[in-house]
């Protein structure tokens, strides 16, 4: 068997994807559909970011440069993350095309095979399969409800290392829970890494997406962390840049020369103009994340007020990321539902409102329906208007 056959009978993803793909056929045969499946900003590009990419590739910024990233643009990345305490030159990032391949590469530079790799169950998908193609083990650990969120279960996480565990995943804001881990929980996993000798690899990809208080610290910058953290993030969702490609890691200095090597043999480098639209991103103006995060915040309100008013439905209000990770476990009970996949099934054919089951992000996401808010006003009203009438036809 390949590895691309195993890794495509096992992949996780592939659930997210079939959600997608069953929307979209809906969409094909001339159906509309609230399409609240996919984590991409409905927003455009901000203009001047876009103008940005147009001049780069005008002044001939459409050659092959260096694997590890433009000087420019991983000097603008340092100076961002600094402001918010992260030791950083410049000289210790890497850029890829997003951040779904570095996390790969991060995974491929720090893990022999068969070393176990924790992820966050729930979780996105992308850390399961990266580990697997990186040749690494997957083991869970698990998220738990607490009254009105999703926090980490630290228990539950030390009862999962074993004398393999090699690297430990985290993402804050979490997709798809929009769980924020504060300071203390940060100090908690900090402590458990520093004991077990693990390399974090901490996803910071929605830290810009952060509603009721100010972004998250990274805890690389917690003792003795920044030299066995791997922290990633892109500009997929702050920049509403998903089709651009753009990610990138700062690493402890003894992986950067294997994390640049990696990129140089599986992608060469990442497109100067689309570096050059980043140094634009980070370097310009903020108001328009300004702006669109203020609109998220709306709509995740009013998601989460519609969700509310229907029996059985469990909403916590997710402290940041894009997302609503709804409890749906009384209605599946009370409809006969099997699994969240059918219940997103039929959410999706009788009410036209795609959103994603909740065991495509783990065992501990079942009993639950993903749907995102990184929609526009337009396509969110229209899908409250269909939720509402998904929970009258349930007996609410
Ligand atoms: N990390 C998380 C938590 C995500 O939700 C996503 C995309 O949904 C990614 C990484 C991938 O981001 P990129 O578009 O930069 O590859």
């Amino acid at each position: 068997m390949t590895i691309a056959h195993r890794h495509t009978e096992r992949s996780r993803a592939d659930a997210l994807r079939a959600s997608v793909a069953a929307a979209r056929a809906l969409e094909a045969q001339g159906r509309r559909i609230a399409r609240l499946d996919i984590g991409e900003p409905h927003f455009p590009t901000p203009p001047h970011i876009v103008d940005a990419a147009h001049a780069a590739m005008r002044d001939g910024a459409t050659k092959y440069v260096s694997p590890q990233g433009l000087s420019e643009l991983r000097h603008a990345i340092a100076a961002t993350q600094r402001a918010r305490g992260l030791e950083t030159t410049g000289d210790d990032v890497v850029v890829t095309p997003g951040v779904k391949p570095m996390l790969m590469y991060a995974l491929m530079a720090v893990c022999r095979s068969g070393d176990e790799v924790l992820v966050p169950d729930p979780g996105y998908p992308g850390y399961t399969a990266a580990a697997r193609l990186a040749g690494a083990h997957v083991r869970h650990y698990p998220l738990v409800h607490t009254g009105d969120a999703f926090v980490l279960d630290l228990d539950g996480l030390r009862a999962a290392i074993t004398p393999t565990t090699h690297v430990l995943v985290i993402n804050s804001p979490q997709n798809p829970t929009g769980m924020v881990l504060d300071m203390q929980a940060l100090e908690a996993i900090a402590e458990i890494a520093l004991r077990h000798d693990l390399w974090v690899l901490s996803d910071e990809i929605y830290t810009a997406l952060t509603y009721d208080g100010p972004p998250p610290p990274s805890i690389a910058t917690l003792p003795g962390m920044g030299e066995r953290t791997i922290v990633v993030d892109g500009f997929s969702k702050a920049y509403a840049m998903t089709g651009w490609r753009l990610g990138y890691a700062i690493l402890p200095p003894r992986l950067v020369s294997a994390v640049t090597t990696l990129v140089a043999d599986g992608s060469t480098c990442t497109p100067p103009f689309v570096q050059h639209a980043g140094v634009a991103a980070l370097t310009g103006p903020q108001t328009a994340v300004v702006e669109m995060r203020r609109e998220y915040r709306a709509r995740r309100n009013a998601l989460i007020h519609q969700l509310r008013a229907i029996p059985g439905v469990r909403a916590p209000m997710p402290a940041g990321a894009l997302y609503a990770f709804a409890g749906v476990e009384a209605l599946m009970e009370r409809g006969s539902i099997a699994s969240s996949t059918d219940m997103a099934s039929s959410l999706l054919h009788r009410h036209h409102v795609a959103c994603v089951g909740g065991a495509a992000f783990g065992a501990g996401g079942e009993r639950h329906l993903r749907l995102s808010f990184a929609v526009s006003a337009e396509q969110l009203d229209d899908a409250l208007v269909r939720i509402a009438a998904w929970g009258s036809s349930l007996g609410a």
